[in-house]
């Protein structure tokens, strides 16, 4: 069974990000133009409220902003903003020719409504890819969209292990915007065959077994199990939730970070299988940064 290693990806991804930054400083191509920033690529991640799970996100982000060179500036706004102020930051943001990234960290409480703040944010800086326009563009397959972090890692993690996607079927467990739906897509676009499931998909087991390729992005830890999967499927675990040991039936008792794949209970069987964590998470916070430095180089014409 081969562990798809995603910190190792994530490290190499790293690498070729800190030297193109690198590049950006000290060879500046276009010195004169407005948006010329020092040649960092910066980033400015908005949060609404005091989320802790939010709060944890940011500071990956953060943390490996830092490590390949580029600038993250975090904005906290009350929990209780209007959502015309929020949309005001947004627009001020989407003017400022220093900031090249703009991410408003989901979720966002419930009185703002979450297609109106995405939408507000200018598509070239869209690096989350959840805005209209971006989504429009993964479903017309045009690569000039940014494609959604954990879409875009999933996808990148197949890739670096050589594991062949088209004419495959995959299936994927959730159907959310943010990873089930672009993801699907995205399998799409690489010629697989898709089904996607969710919580009314009364065959699950059925379901789930019949993949090639099988990504679970549903929430729950531990809900796949080893009668959900056959010999030498590739497993996609993007499921992060906070648990003790007693919700897993097992004897920990601190707090741990617990997939939707029970890895021991299907490991013997799968022939690959990302791992929570140190699977989908790193790659998902590393694509979100060649978002920005491609966002980057599209705004600075390098
Ligand atoms: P969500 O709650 O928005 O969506 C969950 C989806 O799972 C829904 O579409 C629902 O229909 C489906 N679902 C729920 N219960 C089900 C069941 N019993 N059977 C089949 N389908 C079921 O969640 P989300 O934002 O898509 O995130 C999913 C998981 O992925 C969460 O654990 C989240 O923390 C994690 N996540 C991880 C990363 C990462 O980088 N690894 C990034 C984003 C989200």
């Amino acid at each position: 069974m081969l562990v798809l290693d995603g910190k190792k990806v994530r490290d190499e991804i790293a690498k070729t990000l800190r030297t193109k930054i690198e590049a950006f400083s000290s060879h500046p191509p276009h010195q004169h133009s407005r948006s010329w920033c020092g040649g960092k690529p910066k980033l400015v991640i908005v949060q609404v409220g005091d989320n802790e799970e939010s709060a944890t996100y940011i500071r990956q982000k953060k943390a490996f902003g830092e490590t390949i060179g580029a600038v993250v500036e975090h904005q906290k706004l009350p929990g209780d903003v209007s959502e015309k102020d929020l949309l005001a930051v947004i627009a001020k943001l989407n003017a400022d020719t220093s900031v090249h990234g703009i991410i408003v960290q989901i979720p966002i409480p419930k009185h703002l409504s979450e297609n109106i703040v995405v939408d507000a944010i200018a598509p070239e800086k869209d690096v989350d890819g959840l805005g209209g326009v971006n989504v429009k563009r993964l479903w017309e397959n045009k690569k000039s969209g940014f494609m959604p972090a954990t879409t875009k890692g999933i996808m990148s993690l197949l890739s670096y292990y050589e594991i062949p996607v088209a004419g495959k079927h995959v299936v994927v467990v959730g159907r959310s915007l943010l990873v089930g739906k672009p993801t699907a897509m995205a399998f799409l676009n690489a010629d697989a065959t898709v089904t996607i499931a969710h919580r009314h998909t009364t065959n699950l087991s059925e379901i789930t077994r019949s993949a090639d390729i099988l990504v679970v992005a549903a929430g729950k830890p531990h809900f796949i199990q080893r009668d959900d999967v056959r010999e030498g499927q590739v497993i996609i675990d993007v499921g992060i939730t906070a648990v003790t040991g007693e919700k897993l039936n097992e004897e920990i008792t601190e707090w741990v970070i617990a997939g939707d794949v029970d890895f021991n209970d299907v490991k013997d069987i799968v022939g690959a299988i990302s791992p929570v964590p140190g699977g989908v998470g790193p790659m998902t916070v590393a694509s979100l940064f060649q978002n920005l430095v491609s966002a980057y180089e599209i705004q600075t014409k390098v």
